[in-house]
């Protein structure tokens, strides 16, 4: 994610109480009260849920040519279980629940806050192969009540889930440590086109309405789903060793944006020329009609304001770091995401690395420059934020708030360190070992401490214990003289 800088002040989090109620489920049978759960992440101890591993997700939606109606939707989940489990607690919040099956059989259900507490007929063993079908509605317009999930756009919607907010749109186990495959089925009206991650796998058209189905060939984060209906074309063009590259924009801003589209076979060249080939089957921008003062990194489709592209008080060559920003992505925070969102700066770190990176080669604009003027407001970012790789939580109601300068050149800054420590030469291994050992997995902070200390020869674990989790920045290596600057001077 990259806010831009015209970025709009988080909408507040109504009430938990209105959150809680925004689930209607029908109690059908209830032996002791259902609780919600979590995987025990740090800064949202409610994501995710024990007990099973989710293997994929089939998504179903019914868009009915209207964003203040909700979509018609069933999400069917195959998942194994890792416990013995006699209730299955899945993500969801902000859609009305129709029905839950377990494997074909009617179970009941139950809402616990943010959670569905599916209770089966017969409790399932550890190991055992289940498939949970919630028939429910997904409400464009309730989540307006928080930050994510259905973006409401000029003519039509999009998703953006990140970092807690795929649970808003259907039910899931929404904790990028359990990634899974996708198949995604979108039926809209005449005179709109649906765009989902991955590559399509069929359109049929009935009267008055189609239905495209697209699915993913790679594991990927509830967080980075993305579902594109608009009034949009879909334009095709092919990037290096014939990747297909594909971007979704609204039809009437086509030849305005196509400049800006056609960089994007040349950006991908240059980061496999970085850390090696790109890690899925497709990419390409998805141009959004919508205020979202965000881009997004939606994993093979990129969600970008498209106002960025048209809005000529950006430069271009920030315009193109940024769209290099969320190209970086797919290989950091994509393929290798985040086991913990305390990991969010291997995310926002690499991907602002290469966005100074792009800037620097392609425009002049010097990293050191950067980084010097990163240096002097870093301890004030960690004051506010907390070390790159220890952030703050998010306040109530802006759960947005993780996404703070400590994990973006905050946590470039620390990668600039690495490299002034260990040298150009094993700094640039690293990078290339790093996406190809974790690829379409989860990767932690200490991985990456691990693999640095293993290429380097050396135990770098001090060195990235100042830098990552220090109250105050560390001196920078090779440049004694860069000094936090204070606040008021
Ligand atoms: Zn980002």
């Amino acid at each position: 994610m990259l806010l831009t800088p015209h970025a709009r002040t988080p909408r507040r989090l109504k009430a938990a109480a209105l959150l809680a109620s925004a689930v209607s489920v029908c109690l059908v049978a209830a032996s002791a009260p259902a609780a919600p759960l979590g995987v025990g992440d740090r800064l949202f101890p409610h994501l995710g849920n024990p007990g099973y591993d989710v293997a994929s997700y089939d998504l179903s939606f019914t868009y009915p040519g209207s964003n203040s109606e909700p979509l018609q939707a069933v999400t069917t989940i195959d998942a194994w279980t890792t416990t013995p489990l006699d209730r299955i607690n899945l993500d969801f919040a902000h859609g009305k629940v129709e029905s839950v099956e377990v494997d074909g059989e009617p179970a009941s259900f139950a809402a616990a806050d943010e959670d569905l507490v599916v209770t089966p007929e017969e409790a399932l063993p550890s190991g055992s192969w289940m498939r949970i079908t919630v028939k429910h509605t997904s409400d464009p317009v309730s989540a307006e009540d928080r930050d994510g999930g259905w973006v409401r756009t000029t003519d039509g919607l999009a998703m953006a889930n990140q970092a807690d907010a795929a649970h808003l749109v259907f039910p899931c186990n929404d904790h990028p440590s359990d990634k899974a495959m996708f198949t995604i089925r979108v039926t809209a009206p005449d005179g709109y086109t649906a765009v989902a991650n991955g590559l399509p796998t069929g359109v049929d058209r009935a009267a008055g309405a189609t239905t495209w189905t697209y699915r993913t060939q790679h594991p990927m984060a509830t967080e980075l789903a993305q579902v594109s209906i608009g009034r949009s074309t879909v334009l095709h063009r092919e990037g290096p060793h014939g990747l297909p590259v594909r971007d979704v924009v609204p039809t009437k801003h086509r030849t305005a944006l196509e400049p800006w589209l056609e960089k994007t076979p040349d950006q991908i060249s240059w980061m496999e020329s970085k850390v090696g080939r790109y890690p899925f089957e497709t990419y390409g921008l998805l141009m959004a009609d919508a205020d979202t003062g965000f881009e997004l990194e939606t994993q093979t489709l990129s969600l970008f304001e498209r106002e960025l592209f048209t809005e000529p008080a950006y430069p271009q060559w920030y315009v193109e770091s940024i769209m290099v920003h969320e190209l970086a992505h797919q290989w950091f925070g994509d393929s290798v995401a985040p086991a913990a969102w305390s990991d969010l700066w291997l995310n926002e770190g690499h991907a602002t690395w290469y966005e100074a990176l792009y800037a620097e080669e392609k425009a002049g604009k010097s990293m050191a420059a950067r980084m010097k003027a990163a240096y002097g407001a870093s301890d004030r970012w960690r004051a506010a934020g907390g070390p790159p790789a220890a952030p703050k939580a998010p306040d109530p109601g802006q759960k947005i708030g993780i996404f703070r300068p400590n994990v973006y050149d905050g946590a470039a800054l620390a990668l600039y360190a690495l490299r002034e420590e260990i040298g150009r030469e094993t700094f640039e291994r690293l990078e290339r070992v790093w996406v190809s050992r974790h690829e379409d997995g989860t990767a932690t902070t200490d991985d990456f401490v691990r693999l640095a200390s293993e290429l380097s020869g050396r135990d770098l674990g001090d060195f990235f214990h100042d830098w990552l989790y220090g109250e105050k920045t560390p001196p920078m290596p090779g440049h004694p003289e860069w000094k936090s600057v204070t606040a008021g001077r």
